[in-house]
């Protein structure tokens, strides 16, 4: 009876709930989610729309379970793989408790920025985070407070830098505001709702972005085939798919030198994320139009 009644006021006053992350290409929702959960969840890259999964992270503690989701940008639906993705930032949207609405310091156009977020109608709290404090003057971030802090749809203003991690403490006060009393929703002891898998097509992704340029990153996709966990190693075969035949023979290029140097770089990365050796196998596949086919997009994960 006593264990029941200590058990129940342990947790009377646990907070877990759902925050979605949005803003433009680069604000730096990727950075932020990372420096969050300190983890290396959501790829990063200076280059826009690296993000075109919703991926989630939690974030777990004796007092709160916090979910974040990290979206795909905010932009104009050109191609069905951007409608999806137009799709996933308006799921996410309906799904979460708290709306953090990205302002990037270094792109400083507060009213485009106030059109967007206001476009979204949001029905949940937001909180406006003015992103890149580290690379801007002060003046530009006291500006852009005092704008956000006179909008009707913003409940609180903060200033941060996700890339040096600095006022994200204040920041966790603050959704914490908002977050509803309960119940964890997912097991405490993870981290993501994805499979590793995933984690490991984002990260081969990223070297895409990182190695090749133009549009070969962007008509890309990554599938994991095989993820086999065997005594000494994991041994992982992916496919890398691409629109043309000419892209396959950049990703792999002379004497298959581009491919080699993919393989490796992206080994590294993985071997640090498992922390486990790695044997990485890649084949590159044409897939004419992938973008613009229903089907592919969910054979490649892009519901
Ligand atoms: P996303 O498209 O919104 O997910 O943006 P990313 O997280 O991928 O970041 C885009 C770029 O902005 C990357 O080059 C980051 O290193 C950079 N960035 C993110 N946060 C900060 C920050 O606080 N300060 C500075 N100077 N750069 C940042
Ligand atoms: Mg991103």
């Amino acid at each position: 009876m006593f264990t029941v009644t200590t058990i129940t006021s342990m947790q009377s006053d646990f907070q877990s709930g759902f925050v979605a992350l949005f803003g433009k290409p680069n604000a730096g929702k990727s950075t932020l989610l990372n420096a969050l959960v300190g983890e290396k969840m959501a790829i990063v890259s200076p280059k826009v729309q690296t993000t075109r999964h919703r991926i989630k992270a939690f974030l777990n503690n004796d007092h709160y379970q916090i979910v974040f989701s990290d979206t795909p940008g905010i932009i104009e639906p050109k191609y069905k793989l951007h409608q999806k993705m137009m799709h996933q930032v308006k799921n996410a949207l309906e799904d979460a408790d708290i709306a953090l609405l990205l302002y990037d310091l270094t792109d400083p156009d507060l009213f485009e920025a106030d059109d967007l977020f206001a476009s979204l109608r949001l029905k949940v709290p937001a909180i406006v985070i003015c992103n890149k404090v580290d690379a801007v003057k002060p003046p530009l971030v006291k500006e852009a407070i005092k704008f956000f802090k006179e909008k009707s749809y913003v409940k609180e203003v903060i200033a941060i830098s996700a890339a040096q991690k600095s006022g994200l403490d204040g920041l966790i006060e603050k959704i914490l505001k908002f977050l509803p009393i309960g119940m964890p929703f997912f097991d405490t002891e993870d981290m993501s709702d994805l499979p590793t898998k995933f984690f490991v097509s984002e990260l081969i992704r990223e070297k895409i972005f990182e190695i090749f340029h133009e549009e070969v990153p962007y008509h890309t996709a990554v599938l994991v085939q095989e993820f086999k966990e065997k005594t000494t190693l994991i041994k992982i075969q992916a496919d890398i798919i691409v629109h043309r035949e000419t892209q396959k023979l950049i990703v792999i290029g002379e004497k298959g030198k581009m491919i080699k140097r993919l393989g490796t770089e992206a080994r590294l990365e993985i071997e640090k994320f498992l922390e486990q050796k790695v044997f990485l196998e890649l084949f590159v596949k044409v897939r004419p139009k992938w973008r613009d086919d229903e089907l592919k997009l969910r054979e490649y994960g892009y519901q």
